[in-house]
Order: structure tokens, then sequence, then C-alpha cells
């Protein structure tokens, strides 16, 4: 009997993001303790963790035990204490399992901590230190993963998710359960190597022009002789370590030249590449006129500098204020993130009128400050719904106490927690049918997209001043090291 004890400890960090990400932000999103509950927690849930649960479950010869899964929704730097529980709560199970045979984690690879860049490397290191050389540790990651030294002296194999929209997170943590179970068996002795470029990436769609042929040749060469895996991190700017960037990934069979060879010569044509791995977006007036010129409905605008899937505040009003402005009809916001107006809106009661001050107020410097209006109660709910499409199916969403206010012709769901929601269950769960409205707004960069594409005649992205820019330039970057594309012309 084999025992492979598994973990998911998952938070990406916009280090531009006041505040901490404290133990109520995980246990807001996803704090599981044990086995019984991570189990329970993980039965329907289409994740890279729950592929790896699946994947062990049943298996003769194999005893998978899940220590701890906390997950917070991206955010401001890890406060020290939650990332030291984790780290305990992992080392006492080593010490109290007689024989540990394998450790298989689902980890995000951008958490900055209140002490430390590198959140996922010092874990990795304290482990490794713990269990040796000889046991090993195998991780999937999000494409967004900053890959540092000390991650890459700590663990065996890296297995990120490709695509973005990430809906490939479930394959990622198959292929990380895969790769520990012929480890363990003796068929292969995994080795990785890394091609570390410097540069960064602005928010990039798999499916764009320019990288979709990259991924496609990253993918053409897995498996192929000794090749177990490779694969593009696109890296996380808005963590802004001094080790942020894109990296090139390859695991190998015991051959340590062969993956460091392949890495590199994939990792000269992605950085051959960075001038056309660009992306533009419209501004907020010039968003509304293109979804009001449309000749079909509904059209998406989403607000990718807000999206709180980035860090953002998920409060920015510019283009909400641009709408009220234009005097958009049938439109629908999701979710402008005010637990205060939520307490307002709650104390007038649904059916009423109320004044309120909307959003904005947690940057108001950068995001446009609130907008001041009027607003009717429509409903009120306690925010939670079940992601029906692909992405993180069966996840249930907690925006907390929620509001649906209307403000003329558009209707606003204001939640109490930051969450960045990608799945037309957002509207849904506040009985607004997407298919009926002639705008959708959503504070989402990419994950949106495969959801939304199911109704959607067009999805434009638009750029307001928010927490998470689009493009590096758009930051300070004081941590990362220089020269770096695009800050530094190389
Ligand atoms: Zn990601």
């Amino acid at each position: 009997m084999k025992t492979i004890l598994t973990a998911a400890f998952v938070q990406e960090t916009n280090r531009y993001c006041p505040g901490v990400s404290s133990r109520q932000n995980f246990i807001d999103y996803t704090a599981y303790n044990g086995k019984e509950e991570i189990l329970r927690g993980y039965k329907d849930r289409r994740s890279d963790f729950g592929a790896m649960i699946r994947y062990f479950s049943g298996r003769e010869n194999y005893d998978l035990i899940p220590i701890i899964a906390w997950i917070a929704a991206p955010g401001p730097v890890v406060e020290q204490s939650v990332w030291q529980m984790v780290c305990d709560t992992l080392l006492e199970a080593i010490k109290n399992t007689p024989k540990v045979d394998g450790i298989l984690l689902s980890l995000h690879g951008a958490m900055v901590t209140e002490n430390s860049e590198d959140g996922e490397g010092d874990l990795l290191e304290v482990l490794r230190r713990q269990v040796g050389d000889t046991v090993p540790i195998i991780t999937s990651l999000d494409l967004h993963a900053n890959i540092t030294r000390k991650m890459l002296a700590n663990a065996d194999a890296f297995f990120p998710c490709e695509y973005y929209p990430h809906t490939d997170d479930y394959d990622a943590g198959l292929r990380a359960a895969d790769c520990m179970r012929r480890t363990l068996e003796g068929q292969i002795t995994p080795v990785m190597r890394c091609c570390k470029l410097d540069m960064v990436l602005p928010y990039m769609p798999h499916a764009h022009p320019a990288f979709a042929p990259l991924l496609a040749e990253a993918q053409s060469l897995r498996g192929k002789g000794n090749l177990i895996d490779v694969s593009i991190c696109h890296g996380f700017f808005p963590a802004d370590i001094y080790e942020q960037g894109v990296a090139v990934l390859a695991v190998a069979d015991k051959d340590a030249d062969l993956a460091q060879k392949t890495a590199d010569v994939l990792g000269e044509k992605v950085f051959a590449a960075r001038r056309d791995l660009r992306r533009t977006f419209l501004t907020p007036k010039e968003g509304v006129r293109q979804a009001l010129q449309s000749e079909s409905f509904p059209v998406v605008l989403a607000d990718v500098a807000d999206n709180p899937g980035a860090g953002a505040s998920s409060d920015g009003t510019e283009l909400l204020r641009k709408m009220i402005e234009m005097d958009v009809q049938d439109a629908v916001v999701a979710t402008i993130f005010d637990p205060e107006t939520v307490a307002k809106a709650e104390e007038a009661g649904v059916g009423n009128e109320v004044e309120i001050d909307l959003g904005g107020k947690v940057v108001p410097q950068i995001t446009g400050g609130p907008i001041r209006c009027k607003a009717y109660v429509k409903m009120l709910t306690d925010g939670k719904y079940r992601n029906r499409d692909i992405m993180n199916t069966g996840r249930i969403v907690n925006t907390g106490k929620t509001a649906l206010l209307k403000i003329g012709g558009i209707y606003v769901i204001v939640a109490s927690v930051r969450v960045q929601c990608y799945d037309l269950e957002v509207y849904r769960s506040v009985g607004i049918r997407p298919e009926d409205m002639k705008i959708l707004v959503v504070k989402s960069t990419i994950h949106y997209r495969t959801s939304f594409g199911n109704v959607a005649s067009a999805m434009l992205d638009v750029e307001a001043p928010a927490l998470a820019p689009q493009c590096p330039e758009a930051m300070p970057l004081a941590h990362s090291r220089r020269p770096i594309y695009p800050l530094d012309d190389i």
C-alpha cells in the first residue's frame, strides 16, 4: 500500500490590493480540514484538486489522504498566520504518518505572504526538508504561476493548467496524479527543468493568435520520447515579485538535459513573440456605444481591470457611470462589491427606493468614487449559487448578502463578498434571464468567456481605471528584477 498525502493551498496575490487576505477570506471561499470535510466538499467539484482525489479513489494499493484544502479568492498578501497554519498542519500530518510515499499538492504559484514573496517556494522547501529527497513532491499549478528557483529546487514536477479561461484545471490535476502514480510504480523518474524569461505577459487568452501556436507546440511535445510534460506559465505580474515572469517548464523521465533543452528551445520562441503578445481594450464610452450599436443581443461588456479574480476591488464605478449617463436600458451589472449599500438596501426593504452612494469606496482615488443615486430594491438574497458551466462546475459561489438594485433601466447586483463571477448563474440567481438583456456587464478578465459565450452576440473588453490594469506598464512593479520586457525594451 502506498500512502500519498494531499492538500490544496491556493491564493493568487495582487500586491497592490490594500489589506491582507485573512483567515476569514479563506473561510468565505474554501476552508476544509481533514479527510471527511474535504471529500464531502469536493464530491461534485471539477477542479485540479478534485481530479487528484478522483484519480486515486478506489484505486487498489493506494491510500490518498487529504489533509487540508484552503483556498481564497485572489487579493492582497496572505496573512502569515494562515500560511503558518497550513504549513504546520502538513508537517504534523507527515510526522503522524508511518510512511509517506508521495506528496501531491494543488498550489497556485503566485502567493505572496506578509513575510515572503514566495509562499509556495517556502512551503515546498519546508516539506522537502521534512520528507527528504526520495519522496516525490508533485504539484498542479495555475497558468499564472511565477516559477521561482526555490519552487523548482523543492519539487519533482509541476503541472500547470494551460488554458485561459482555466477550463482545464481538472486535467492539470489528472496529469499531476498520473505522474505521481507512475513514479511510485517505478515506471518513471521525473526531472524538471525551467527556462525563465525576462518578460511579463499581460492577461493573455490561450486562443490569442500569437500565443495559440506556442501552446500547440508545448502540447505536441508532451509524451514524446522521454518527455512527460511541457508547459508555459504566464506568470502573474500583479504579484510583483523579483522572480516574476513567463517560464517554460519541461518534465522528462530521468533526462535532465532533454528537459532543459526542450524548455530553452520553446522559451526562445516565446521570447521572440513578445512584441506580438499584446492586447488592446475599449474605453467605457467606446464599449457602451459599440454595445448599443449592435444588431443582436446580449452584448457582454467585461470590466476587465476591475476583476476581483485578479485582486481588484470589484467596486469600480466608471463603466456603470457611463451607462447611467447614456441612459442605457435592459442591462445588468455583476457584481459591485459594496456591503454598506447592501445593508442600506436591506434596511429599506424589497419594493422600496433607497438613496445610496454605490461602489468606489475601496480605492476611490483610482476607481472613480461612489455614484450617488436613488435605487429601487428589487431583491435580497444570501448570494449563494452553483456554477453550472464548464469552469469550476459545481462550485458554490458565495457573494455574501446580495442586493439586486435597479437604477433607471439598469439592474445592478451588489455583493458583500468580493469574488469573481464568471458563470451566467450569477444573473439567474437573482431572477434575471441573461438572454433577455441587451447588455451584460461582468467584472472578469477572461474566465467569463466560456459561460457567457453561450448566449452573447459579442464580448467586448473594456478597461476602466482599477486595481488590475491589463498592461504591466500601468503598474509600478517595484520589486521586479530588471531589465524585463515590456518595462524595458529588450
Ligand atoms: Zn490564473
